[in-house]
């Protein structure tokens, strides 16, 4: 097994030089994870590190059920999610089973607050319904692990008319909605990548926050739910990366204070594949019922 990157220890992470004092006293990290199917050993290595950059720096950890994909997240997923993390011993202070102070702490609970969010977005004309097929929505609620944000989307719904809108609405298009993204760079500097620059168009344009069928982006729900859970640190695989200007400006437009970010490499096997749960490789259930510790896991 190696890594993307050789330089991933924590003096890595905490040596980049920037003045601590901008940071928020204290400091909260997040499990996010997605309910879709068995921890692997890569969301393993990506939650291991996130633990430890958080409790390295004495700060509290908060777990999240990421399950608004009503196609792919499965309850007995959260379970196992939960039941591999205690056993990793990589523990939380606040979370679904526990509570805490910005619950709740599972996505399907906190609809209300993405709606409100999108009306808003609509109302200040920051967001537009865009009619084009659903086809090309659909994988929005799920986060989008790969190189890219994919082509940037060319705008055609977002400077149609009242009267177009009516129009489209009569022939019963139910519309997604699209945030209009600032045009220009946006930069940032990731803990382990250093400074990050991209073009709008390079992290896909005007991107949707609710699909057509009303199940809010993965975009837009991440961004709320840290911001409202006091999130300053996220700890997450670099195959998110692209995403990180598309949540910068949404933070922009909420007015809330932008975490730091550090985007660490994937794991890779042997082949050059990454540890993808679509590749139901390594997973802990496996590893666990092969008799494993979990000192041996975690030391691996
Ligand atoms: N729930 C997302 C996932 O499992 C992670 C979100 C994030 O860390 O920003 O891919
Ligand atoms: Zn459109």
């Amino acid at each position: 097994m190696t890594t993307g990157r050789e330089c991933l220890s924590l003096p890595c992470m905490q040596h980049e030089g920037r003045p601590v004092s901008t940071a928020p006293a204290e400091v909260r990290g997040r499990f996010a994870p997605s309910p879709t199917g068995y921890m692997h050993l890569g969301n393993m290595w990506s939650f291991l590190l996130c633990w430890l950059a958080v409790r390295a720096e004495g700060g509290a950890m908060v777990l999240r059920m990421e399950d608004i994909d009503p196609d792919r997240s499965r309850p007995e997923y959260a379970e196992a999610v939960m039941d591999d993390l205690r056993w990793l011993g990589l523990d939380w202070d606040e979370g679904p089973d526990v509570g805490g102070p910005y619950g709740p702490y599972v996505q399907s609970e906190r609809l209300e607050s993405y709606r409100e969010a999108v009306e808003r977005l609509l109302r200040e004309d920051r967001a537009y319904p865009c009619y084009c097929t659903r086809k090309e929505l659909r994988t929005l609620a799920s986060a989008p692990h790969a190189e890219d944000a994919g082509p940037a989307y060319p705008g055609i719904c977002a400077a149609l008319g009242a009267a177009q809108r009516r129009e489209r609405e009569a022939e019963g298009r139910k519309p997604a909605v699209r945030l209009r993204c600032p045009e220009g760079t946006v930069e940032f500097t990731d803990l382990v990548h250093g400074p990050v620059r991209m073009t709008s168009a390079e992290c896909g344009g005007d991107f949707a926050v609710r699909r057509s069928d009303g199940v809010f982006a993965y975009q837009l729900a991440v961004v709320l739910d840290d911001a409202d859970q006091r999130i300053t640190r996220i700890v997450r695989g670099d195959d998110l990366l692209h995403c990180t200007p598309r949540q910068l400006a949404l933070y922009g437009l909420i007015g809330a204070p932008a975490p730091r970010y550090a985007h660490v490499p994937l794991v890779y096997d042997h082949a050059g594949e990454r540890h993808a749960k679509r590749h139901h490789s390594l997973e802990l259930q496996e590893i666990r019922r092969a008799g494993a510790a979990p000192e041996q896991v975690v030391g691996y």
